[in-house]
């Protein structure tokens, strides 16, 4: 098993999936291969040429994978984008857990259910579309969009359907989900955190639920303000397990580990 991308070096799948090969007792290794733009076909074919059962597949692959598969997943279709690749009987499936991993998360974190909720969500890339089909598939009564580029803010608002619509930052004050699915806040820069995201992080309130997908570092400018405002604070790291688990299944057929995954990426040191 492996995982594609560029950079790799720091990447947590391997760690993952090796805590759940062992706690599964299976015989079994996940690596990260660095596979660079540009040869997302070249190590799909080598990856069926080694009938390597599973591959996680992370920036800037994405698309490209999606391309390269013979069979993927309604979800992987509607996204135009795979992050797990299966070997199937010499045949390539993909599919996205991005969204379902995200949505297990918010359970495990903060027991928060979209169904019927007015969700918010910052970005409208890759990762941001996942979690804008996951919650319109899992009934949110609202997705409201708000991204820089207003173009990739409509595409990614219409795959939310009738409860999509793209937004700005005002709208925050009503939304019972705040998710920040941008790589704001994975390092800390010389500005506040109100200087960066496109929204009033001062209107964030008790009630609401605020995610972000950015796991490096673990607690982000935005969690902090979250969570001094009384709002639920929803780290990166449980969508990175959990879409992980949902992967492993997928190749292994087995319940995944979770808690043995878990541990593992909480042994790891913080940023
Ligand atoms: P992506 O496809 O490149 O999309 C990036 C998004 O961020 C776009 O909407 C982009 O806006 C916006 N953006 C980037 N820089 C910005 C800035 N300076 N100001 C305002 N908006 C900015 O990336 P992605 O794959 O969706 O990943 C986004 C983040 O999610 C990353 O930090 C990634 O590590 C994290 N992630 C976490 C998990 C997890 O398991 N926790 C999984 C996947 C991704 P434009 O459209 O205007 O360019």
């Amino acid at each position: 098993m492996g995982v594609i991308g560029d950079p790799i070096a720091h990447s947590l799948s391997p760690l993952l999936h090796n805590a759940a090969f062992d706690a599964l007792g299976l015989d079994w290794v996940s690596v990260a291969f660095p596979v660079g733009a540009g040869s997302t076909a070249a190590a799909l074919e080598g990856m069926r040429a080694m009938k390597i059962a599973g591959l996680s597949v992370t920036m800037p692959h994405k698309e490209q994978a999606y391309e390269a598969m013979d069979d993927t997943t309604e979800v992987a279709r509607r996204l135009g984008a795979v992050n797990c690749v299966t070997w199937r009987d010499g045949a390539l499936v993909g599919d996205s857990t991005d969204g379902e991993g995200f949505l297990a998360a918010l359970r495990r974190a903060a027991g928060f259910d979209p169904g019927a909720r007015r969700c918010l969500v910052i970005g409208a890339g890759g990762a941001a579309r996942a979690v804008i089909l996951a919650l319109a598939e899992a009934g949110a009564a609202e997705v409201v969009v708000v991204n820089r580029t207003p173009a990739r803010a409509e595409a990614a608002a219409a795959l939310a359907g009738k409860a999509g619509r793209v937004g700005s930052g005002v709208d925050v004050v009503d939304a019972e989900l705040v998710v920040q699915a941008t790589p704001l806040g994975m390092t800390r820069g010389e500005g506040s955190v109100s200087d960066e995201l496109p929204i009033d992080v001062d209107a964030l309130h008790v009630g609401q639920v605020v995610a972000d997908l950015v796991y490096h570092p673990r607690l982000t400018p935005l969690l902090e303000v979250a969570t001094a405002r009384g709002a639920v604070a929803v780290g990166g790291v449980g969508m990175l397990v959990h879409q992980g688990a949902l992967a492993l299944e997928r190749w292994t057929g087995l319940v995944a580990p979770v808690e043995a995954m878990w541990a593992a990426v909480q042994a790891r040191p913080s940023a």
